[in-house]
């Protein structure tokens, strides 16, 4: 899962993008709103925690905008007090929840997992395909009580997979979605990571192959 954080205060998107990266989140952070327009607009995140007080562009300017260009990533609106006003805009905007700072750690990934989870595209802590299930708390991959533990990487990887079964997914939208967008990792990482998991998956007897469509990218198959 991919995150966009748009807060100006450096210290407090700090403390954030850590908690939600120890959270297993993908984050890029900015800190005015044309940057956060910007990187939305690239329909990369599965959510945008944005704050209403920026600099260059307010967030709820930026949340029009984006609704307007057909943007539906759920948004989490971040108001500094307990604006009545700000949250009815917010809403007529189409933010999707709101939290007010100050807030506790929790209570930001609690929002966050829910806004996600509205999305369809997680359900429990575990994602099953085929005869696999995937584990987001214990970051493990089995297959009838054989487990094997995942790096980040290869947890993502998967994750992506399994969210998108038997979707060919471009190696490009690998390395945006988890390297990051401006990344200039080579391709051949992803290749790399995949071997890995092709290892795993064979380690635990796992019926479900990782198939290459040449030169475009991987999706998952069989294991039923
Ligand atoms: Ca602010």
């Amino acid at each position: 899962m991919k995150i966009l954080l748009v807060e100006d205060e450096v210290a407090l998107a700090e403390a954030l993008s850590e908690i939600l990266k120890r959270n297993k989140y993908s984050v890029d952070m900015v800190h005015d709103g044309e940057d956060g327009l910007e990187y939305a607009l690239t329909d990369l995140y599965d959510c945008i925690i944005l704050d209403i007080m920026l600099p260059k562009m307010n967030g709820i300017d930026v949340l029009r905008l984006l609704r307007k260009k057909h943007i539906n990533t759920p948004v989490l609106l971040l108001t500094a007090k307990s604006e009545v006003e700000d949250k009815i805009n917010g809403l007529d905007s189409g933010a999707d929840d709101f939290l007010t700072k100050p807030f506790v750690s929790g209570e930001l990934l609690a929002r966050v997992r829910a806004l996600t989870r509205r999305r369809g595209e997680v359900v429990t802590d575990e994602f099953t395909f085929g005869d696999i299930a995937l584990n987001k708390s214990t970051f493990s991959l089995s297959r009838e009580g054989q487990f094997v533990k995942l790096s980040l990487k290869e947890y993502q990887i998967i994750e992506m997979m399994m969210v998108n079964p038997k979707q060919l997914i471009p190696k490009e939208r690998f390395i945006e979605k988890i390297w990051g967008y401006e990344s200039d990792v080579e391709y051949n990482n992803v290749e790399v990571y995949i071997s890995f998991l092709r290892k795993k998956l064979g380690a635990i007897g796992s019926g479900v192959t990782i198939k290459t469509a040449r030169g475009i990218g991987y999706y998952l198959e069989g294991g039923d």
